[in-house]
């Protein structure tokens, strides 16, 4: 394995050489949502220079040329996530949109049961809670000790056979641990339910195959992995798709209509209303291609050495507990504590302030497990391949400030 070229990397992100206040950005929130590469913006500005054409639709030139787009793109993003068929990739705006299309689109019956992870981002959480009550589905929550992680066995014990939807992240945005998804959809399989994966947080920094994973349906967004914003897949089995009741209806969804009702199109086109975002989607084979020069193995290694440096430092600290297994390989790119006594917005807001370094802090879009936990907030620092130890070191050097401060 060789180790990335960092330097070269960051060469590709212009916005991580531009000074605030004398200082380099330390950019450690991508896992709220990652920077974008040259390549990636190159791509998006050349496809909408270019000119503009309607996907699917129309047939003159710039219109061929954007449906070329769409179909390489869904081709990109197939081959990405190792799914048998290009019609099985659905473009949406992204993993929350997706989750909502298939919460709002399987069929349940009441007494049925939804099982989720108390884990959740609020986009794997709330879209099922609708269902159970418009469906009078119950929603089971499965509670996950975060610093021990994820116990199969026990998760096991919760699939009973009402269970006919479990819908899981696959790595959680709240500590890092990854789920062992394909266990959960063997296990989920034997009892008839279909499973839901999040996977905003696992796609780019690890290679993910849903058919290896055996997952029903698949979420993500693609401003996660270096791609543009406001575009993500949703990925599904064909014959789930085909039955999943579409979300939005209109342009792009029917074959024909009448003024009583459509005939719907196939899927994917029958789940895409709408006029296809062909700019986003050249930006999207750019990311797809971006992230896979890179050797798997050498970016984790990478943000194993940054979380192990964080972790380090910040366990050193009086008044400093993380959220999530103390083991830094457990967490892929992510580190999240709470310093207490200190509100994590002062927290962020000095260390924006101090050292440019820029985290998350809040609840991180899980606010029912800190309800839960009676955790008031908490501070996320996130790496991805452009991130250095010195960035690291900027980090918990200000940490140390505070926590020694009221310490
Ligand atoms: N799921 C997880 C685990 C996430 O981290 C996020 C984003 O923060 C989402 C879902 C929602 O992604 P988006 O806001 O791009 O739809």
């Amino acid at each position: 394995m060789t180790p990335l070229d960092t330097a070269r990397i960051r060469a590709d992100f212009p916005v991580l050489a531009t000074h605030q206040r004398g200082r380099l950005p330390a950019y450690l929130d991508s896992a709220c949502t990652t920077l974008r590469p040259e390549p990636v913006t190159r791509a998006i500005a050349e496809r909408a220079r270019a000119g503009a054409g309607c996907p699917g639709r129309a047939y003159h030139r710039l219109g061929r040329e954007a449906t070329a787009t769409l179909e390489e793109a869904r081709e990109a993003v197939r081959a990405f996530l190792d799914a048998g068929r290009a019609e099985e990739v659905v473009f949406v705006r992204g993993a929350t949109e997706a989750l909502n299309l298939v919460a709002s689109g399987l069929p349940l019956r009441p007494g049925d049961t939804v099982l989720v992870t108390g884990i959740e981002h609020n986009s794997n959480l709330l879209p099922w809670q609708r269902l159970a009550r418009r469906s009078a589905a119950r929603l089971r929550v499965h509670r996950i000790d975060v610093a021990t992680g994820f116990d199969p066995a026990a998760f096991a014990r919760d699939l009973d056979p009402s269970v006919r939807v479990v819908a899981i992240p696959h790595v959680s945005n709240l500590c890092g641990i990854e789920l062992p998804v394909a266990d959960v959809c063997e296990a989920a399989h034997r009892v008839g339910a279909v499973v839901v994966v999040d996977g905003a947080q696992a796609v780019g920094t690890r290679p993910v195959s849903v058919r290896a994973l055996g997952a029903d349906f698949y979420a993500l967004s693609f401003h996660k992995m270096m791609g543009p914003g406001g575009i993500g897949a949703l990925y599904g089995r064909a014959d789930l798709l085909d039955r999943l009741e579409p979300l939005l209806l209109g342009g792009n969804t029917v074959d024909d209509a009448t003024y009583e009702s459509p005939t719907l199109a196939p899927v994917p086109a029958r789940l895409e209303a709408g006029v296809p975002a062909a700019d986003l989607l050249a930006g999207v084979v750019a990311a797809i291609r971006w992230v896979g020069a890179l050797d798997p193995a050498a970016v984790r290694a990478h943000l194993l050495d940054l979380n192990r440096a964080a972790t380090v430092a910040l366990l050193a600290l009086p008044r400093v507990s993380l959220i999530g297994p103390p083991d830094p390989a457990a967490r892929g790119g992510i580190v999240n504590f709470h310093v207490r006594g200190v509100p994590s917005r002062d927290l962020a807001l000095l260390l924006d302030d101090r050292e440019a370094v820029m985290v998350r802090h809040g609840k991180q879009c899980v606010h029912a497990w800190y309800r839960a936990e009676g955790v008031p907030d908490s501070v996320r620092a996130s790496f991805a391949v452009y991130n250095t130890l010195d960035e690291v070191e900027r980090l918990t050097r200000v940490v140390r400030s505070v926590a020694s401060m009221i310490g």
